[in-house]
């Protein structure tokens, strides 16, 4: 018989589950705390050792196990946790004076195949649970013994490639019966799987959409981001204009900067004219990312030059950038550079 996946359950489902087992409801809230806590039944020590061996017969608690851990100069920590099934994906806990954000994995590999990124070189290897989405912020505050007050779906997987199950997982993390991070303190971040961007829209959540452009021409997005070639730039930005009309919510454009490859006054031009043809009367901002090293891939960042440039080029245009702050690169933890197995 197939355990439980009990971390994945809100705290509705976890009573009707408890009251199913012949318990008192009062028993789901004494679980709940705990499992908010990451503990295991074996340490819930208000419950009778009866239900507890119960609970352990019928049901897993999904558990980020630390497999490695490394702190970075700028005290960014870079987590290698383990799945109860062996598999192994990181997390990456930045700390920015107005407090701690999360960056978690949606997947174990990542299917999407872009040129530049580490975390898709073996390819998809399974999707996570809610419950393993949400132990690694339960994990990390555990070690840390410091709140988590932010998170972005930015680490290994395409969050979008498991919709149902992020889903799940955002409800469960916003609910001020669970951890309570707000809504507009967590970031999705997607290479553009457009259906499911105009699926998102209708969820009424109130996080921010990122979108991984990269490029603003169809040849060079498509030669770095295979998933170009189903969807390109002009659905994915008119799935954004149409995301922005529904939600009211802004949309921030990722935009990877690789030396010689998209990255002249030329192209800042390029990107400002695509970005007013298909999202004109949308607040405009672009997060610029100079490449971070990934030795498989061999891509080499702008010069600084070359990134100010780009920069002052896109706020002449009235688009606000921002040249994203490399925290951790001394860890291998900056955008791109996740994997599940390196060095181990
Ligand atoms: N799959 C999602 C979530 C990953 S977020 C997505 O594609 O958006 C990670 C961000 O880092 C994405 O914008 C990704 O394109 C970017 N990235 C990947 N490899 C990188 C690298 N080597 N240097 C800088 N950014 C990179």
């Amino acid at each position: 018989m197939e355990k439980t996946d009990i971390l994945s359950m809100n705290k509705e489902e976890l009573t009707a589950y408890i009251v199913s087992l012949g318990e008192p409801k009062f028993r789901a809230a004494q679980i709940w705390g705990w499992l908010l806590k990451g503990a295991d039944f074996s340490e819930m020590k208000n419950l009778p050792a009866a239900l507890r061996t119960k609970l352990a017969e019928n049901a897993f608690v999904a558990t980020a196990k630390i497999v490695r851990k490394l702190v970075s100069k700028d005290g960014t920590i870079k987590y290698l946790y383990e799945m109860h099934d062996g598999e192994k994906i990181e997390s990456v806990l930045m700390r920015y004076k107005h407090g701690n954000t999360i960056c978690i994995s949606t997947e174990a590999g990542c299917p999407m195949g872009c040129a530049f990124c580490a975390s898709t070189l073996k390819g998809l290897s399974r999707r996570l649970l809610p419950s393993e989405m949400l132990s690694q912020i339960i994990s990390t505050q555990k070690d840390t013994g410091e709140r988590v007050d932010g998170i972005v779906l930015m680490g290994i997987g395409e969050p979008l490639d498991n919709y149902d199950n992020v889903l799940k997982f955002l409800r469960l993390v916003g609910s001020p019966d669970g951890l309570n991070i707000g809504y507009r303190h967590i970031s999705l971040s997607t290479c553009g799987l457009v259906d499911r961007i105009g699926k998102l829209a209708e969820e009424n959540l109130a996080i921010t959409l990122s979108i991984s452009l990269h490029a603003a021409d169809d040849e060079t997005r498509s030669s770095l981001m295979p998933v170009n070639k189903k969807w390109n730039i002009e659905q994915l930005l008119t799935a954004c204009r149409a995301y922005f009309e529904k939600t009211g919510r802004r949309i921030s454009f990722e935009y990877t900067l690789v030396r010689g490859k998209n990255d002249t006054v030329k192209d800042a031009n390029k990107l400002a004219d695509v970005l007013y043809k298909y999202c004109s009367g949308m607040p405009l901002h672009v997060n610029l990312i100079p490449v971070n090293n990934v030795v498989e891939r061999g891509f080499l960042p702008s010069e600084k030059s070359g990134i100010e440039a780009f920069a002052s080029t896109l706020e002449g245009r009235r688009i606000t950038a921002t040249v994203r702050r490399t925290l951790g690169s001394d860890i291998d933890a900056s955008c791109g550079q996740l994997r599940a197995e390196h060095g181990i």
